[in-house]
Parts: C-alpha cells; sequence; structure tokens
C-alpha cells in the first residue's frame, strides 16, 4: 500500500558520499551477515567504472542499492501488497504473501530487487528497518570505515544527512523515472550514476570476477559496438554483479498463447457481424470457442507455472490489488474464460439466442485478453522499450492476425468457399502487423535505454529471433498468392518478434 507522503511524520533518507567512499565492499559485506543474504545476490554492491585515459585515470564508485523511492513502482505493480510502503516511507516487504511473480523486479528503475534463491521471495534493501525500529543505523552504515554511508530523517534539521541534502550538491539516480528516490549520491561521477554510461570490458573480466553471461542476465555498461552520442568513450566499467532479466521464455510464449486465445475467438464473431459468417458455422460455434478455450488454458498454467511461488497463485484474486495489471489482467482472463465457456455450452445445447447475447461481453473481454499486456508492461516503468503507447493496438493486432490464421485453416475444413477473402484478411492484418513492428523499431527512441534495447532487438543479442519473426511475417503477406498454408507463418510469426521484444526490453542494464 502507498502511505500519502503528506501523512508522513518521519522520512528516512541515505546520504551516499561517493567522495569518501574507497570501494572496500565492507557494506555489501555487513549487509550479507545482518540480513543473511544468500551467495550469488546482493541487497547492496559497490559498482566501480574507471573513467579517464591513461596515466590520467580514475576508479569512481556507487552503492548501488534500493533507492527507496517516495513514489515506488515495484509497490505499484506488486499484485499482492508483498512489496509495500511503511508509513515512515521505507518500501518494505511481506515474504509470507510473495507469490514470486517478479513484476517488482520488471517494475523497479534500478534493478534492486531479487528473487532470493533459499526461499523464492523477492527481497531488497528496506534501509534495516528492523534495526531502525530499535534505534541502530544500518549495518552499511555502522560498519564504513569512511562515514560514506550516512542516514537520518528528513524532517530533522540537525541531522547530517538533512544538511547535506539540502546545503550540498546532491543527486539521485534516473530522476527521469519520476520515483523520487531518498537515497542521494554526493561526488558521485555520472559515468556511474547512468548504468549506460560506461562501457562493458573486452574478454567478459571484471577485477576479481567473470562477467556472467547467459539468456536470463543483463551487464552493465554498454556494448562496445552500440554507439550513441550521450555515452562516455572514457569510462569502462571494472567491477559489476551479475543482473537477471526477470521474465523469461514463458511470457514471451504466454503473450504469444494469450493472443491466439483472444483472436480465435473474436475473428468468428467479428466476421458474423460483417455477414461474412453464418452464426450457424462450426467456426464460429465450435472451432473458436474451443481453440480459445485450450490456448487460454495453455496461457493459465505458463503463468502459474513461472511463478516462484506457484502454490500461492490464488493469492492473486485474495489479496488482489486492483492498481496492478497482473491482478486486473488476471480477473480479465478468467472472465473471458467464463464467458467463452458459457458460449460453447449454448453452442453444445443450440441456445442461439444465449451464443448472440454472449458476444456482447465477449468482444471487449476477448479485446482486454489481448491487449492487457501492453499497460502489465507500461506498469515495468523500469523497462523504456515497453513503453509504447502504439502497444495496445499493437496487441490487437496480433490477436486478430492470429486468430484469423485459425480461422482460416477451420473455414478451409468446414466452409471452404469462405477461404478465398480470409487469406486476403491474414495477409492485410500481416501487413499492418509488419507496419508496426518496423515502425516500433525504427521510431526516434526517446531515451538511450529504449535506444540500446531496440538496437538489441534488431542487431544485437535477439536479432534472430527479430529476423525469423520478420521473415515468417513476409511469408504471411504472401498467403493469398501462394497457398493458405503459408497461415502457419501468420500463426507462428508473433512469436519471435514477442520474444525478440520482451527479452531486449529487460536487456538494458539498470545499475
Ligand atoms: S529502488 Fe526499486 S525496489 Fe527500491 S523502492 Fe524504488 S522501485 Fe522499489
Ligand atoms: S515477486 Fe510479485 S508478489 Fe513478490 S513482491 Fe514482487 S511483485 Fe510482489
Amino acid at each position: 500500500m502507498l502511505t500519502d507522503a503528506s501523512k508522513r511524520t518521519e522520512t528516512w533518507v541515505k546520504v551516499l558520499d561517493q567522495s569518501k567512499c574507497i570501494g572496500c565492499h565492507a557494506c555489501t559485506t555487513a549487509c550479507k551477515s545482518e540480513n543473511e543474504v544468500p551467495l550469488g545476490v546482493t541487497r547492496t554492491y559497490v559498482k566501480a567504472v574507471d573513467v579517464g585515459v591513461f596515466p590520467h585515470v580514475r576508479r569512481n564508485f556507487q552503492v548501488t542499492r534500493c533507492n527507496q523511492c517516495d513514489n515506488p513502482p515495484c509497490v505499484a505493480a506488486c499484485p499482492t501488497g508483498a512489496m509495500y510502503q511503511r508509513p515512515d516511507g521505507i518500501v518494505d516487504f511481506d515474504k509470507s504473501i510473495c507469490i514470486g511473480c517478479k513484476a517488482c523486479m520488471a517494475a523497479c528503475p534500478y534493478d534492486a530487487i531479487f528473487i532470493n534463491p533459499d526461499d523464492h521471495s523477492a527481497e531488497k534493501c528496506n534501509f534495516c528497518a528492523h534495526r531502525l525500529e530499535v534505534g541502530l543505523e544500518p549495518a552499511c552504515v555502522v560498519v564504513c570505515p569512511t562515514e560514506a554511508i550516512l542516514i537520518g530523517r528528513l524532517d530533522d534539521p540537525s541531522s547530517p544527512v538533512t544538511k547535506i541534502i539540502h546545503r550540498q550538491s546532491v543527486a539521485v539516480r534516473s530522476p527521469d523515472k519520476g520515483t523520487r528516490p531518498k537515497v542521494y549520491y554526493k561526488g558521485a561521477h555520472q559515468a556511474t550514476l547512468d548504468p549506460i554510461a560506461a562501457t562493458r570490458p573486452g574478454g567478459d573480466t571484471f577485477m576479481w570476477s567473470e562477467i556472467q553471461r547467459g539468456p536470463n542476465t543483463t551487464v552493465s555498461g554498454h556494448p562496445a559496438e552500440f554507439h550513441d552520442s550521450n555515452l562516455s568513450a572514457e569510462a569502462k566499467l571494472a567491477y559489476d554483479v551479475a543482473h537477471s532479466a526477470p521474465w523469461g521464455w514463458k511470457v514471451s510464449l504466454y503473450t504469444w498463447t494469450k493472443g491466439i486465445s483472444a483472436g480465435a475467438y473474436l475473428v468468428p464473431i467479428l466476421l458474423v457481424l460483417l455477414h461474412r459468417l453464418p452464426w450457424s458455422s462450426p467456426v464460429v460455434r465450435f472451432v473458436g470457442p474451443i481453440t480459445s478455450l485450450v490456448f487460454l488454458g495453455i496461457t493459465g498454467v505458463l503463468l502459474i507455472i513461472d511463478l516462484k511461488h506457484p502454490e500461492r497463485f490464488h493469492l492473486i484474486f485474495l489479496k488482489g490489488r486492483i492498481q496492478s495489471w497482473l491482478v486486473r489482467g488476471a480477473w480479465g482472463l478468467m472472465l473471458f474464460g467464463g464467458v467463452v465457456t458459457l458460449d460453447l455450452v449454448a453452442a453444445i445445447f443450440h441456445a442461439r439466442t444465449l451464443e448472440e447475447l454472449l458476444a456482447i461481453p465477449g468482444i471487449p473481454l476477448a479485446c482486454l485478453a489481448a491487449l492487457y499486456t501492453a499497460f502489465l508492461f507500461a506498469q515495468a516503468k523500469a523497462r523504456d522499450l515497453w513503453q509504447n503507447p502504439l502497444l495496445p493496438p499493437h496487441l490487437v493486432v496480433q490477436a486478430l492476425l492470429v486468430g484469423a490464421a485459425i480461422t482460416l485453416f477451420g473455414v478451409a475444413a468446414a466452409n471452404p468457399l469462405h477461404v478465398a477473402y480470409l487469406d486476403r484478411i491474414v495477409s492485410a492484418l500481416a501487413v499492418i502487423n509488419l507496419a508496426m513492428v518496423i515502425g516500433e523499431a525504427t521510431i526516434t527512441h526517446p531515451t538511450a535505454k529504449a535506444h540500446l534495447a531496440s538496437y538489441e532487438m534488431t542487431r544485437g543479442r535477439f536479432r534472430w529471433f527479430f529476423l525469423v519473426g520478420i521473415l515468417l511475417n513476409l511469408l504471411a503477406i504472401a498467403t493469398p498468392v501462394v497457398g493458405m498454408d503459408l497461415g502457419v507463418a501468420a500463426l507462428l510469426c508473433i512469436l519471435p518478434l514477442e520474444h525478440a521484444f520482451v527479452q531486449a526490453g529487460q536487456a538494458v542494464p539498470l545499475a
């Protein structure tokens, strides 16, 4: 739950004085000990960036952790309230109701949250709230040998942190995100604050470690071959920890199966309304609803098995916070599934009037099922590529395209005479989809992070998925010329394109 900032009696803030930090990592170690943080993950760590050209080079540090945002996107995105804001402004977590959906990780613009590998729940720095409650300073503050980490209350004018924040030059990370961080940096170099300003080191090595690479990892800095006028050629990342992309292939696959579910129901009904198919067609009565339910079921399974706590899935409904698009989407999919099930029952019992009436809630619910992911992605404030106002209509076009392909095969089996216009519909939708994909990839991106994400999608790590998707999309356009078999290309092209989009959005470092 978000706390009204105007009603707070106290607000804890921190100052990280990078002009004093010697990069000793004592804070990292003390935090691990205090909070029993397992190996391989950290609540706080010290990033290092070398700036300059030999012999005039200086190593700069950034103590990296949760920024205790006054307007925390992680809290807004959490479906169960497991990530919440206390009355004193501290953003804390309740592991007992975390379902492990990683929506908070996708939303945090500072990559401050991780899933604890031991208990599978989300975790991060909480200013050592348990120590503050008994009058003790956080473990990192106590252990820092140079007093580079300071904590205090913003409502206390005598506090050293208040004096520094009000009288000296301080900076926060990614102020453009509107999160109002309560962790202030003093004397930090911009090459450390901006996660893509520095170049990633060649040879995959940091100071004392190898860079961890893999399908779900993201390394800070930018790839050497990526050129952007805002990036510094004289800053090189010297040390960072492994960062993970929260949403993997199951999320890409679920966006595809969900699109098929929505489209398989929607397209036949729309064709009836356009007088292209009769209500009595088996495609409208059986093929559409059955395909829709099968893929909705697959979508549900994918959503549940992607949770780190699948056994707590019911908390989305029992504890669901309606501002989370994960909750809204879950309810929308459930209602959509209910309407399609009723529609199928009505078809089995020849209740034509009921079938027709069910289209009234069915059409908007199918559209909601197709497009709500755009709002779920937009709630992931950290991912600039996903903040695209064209995404909702694009997801509807994708659902219509795969739905038209399914309908094409259904009609070919049941009403072969109608194939002639359906393959042209598939082709037209494939043209629209291609135009939207190319438009999204080539527009002038509003931020350097969106630019880097687009680069990773089209020319970087995920280019092969993108290119295969484009190729299948081109084949789908040729359906009326080559034959309805190319409808398979229309059905499949969305999957690699979605995977490239979902993964590239998370391939940009945030810390
Ligand atoms: S830094 Fe991230 S985890 Fe911390 S409060 Fe802000 S959004 Fe939440
Ligand atoms: S993983 Fe999901 S349920 Fe757990 S804190 Fe994050 S958003 Fe909330």
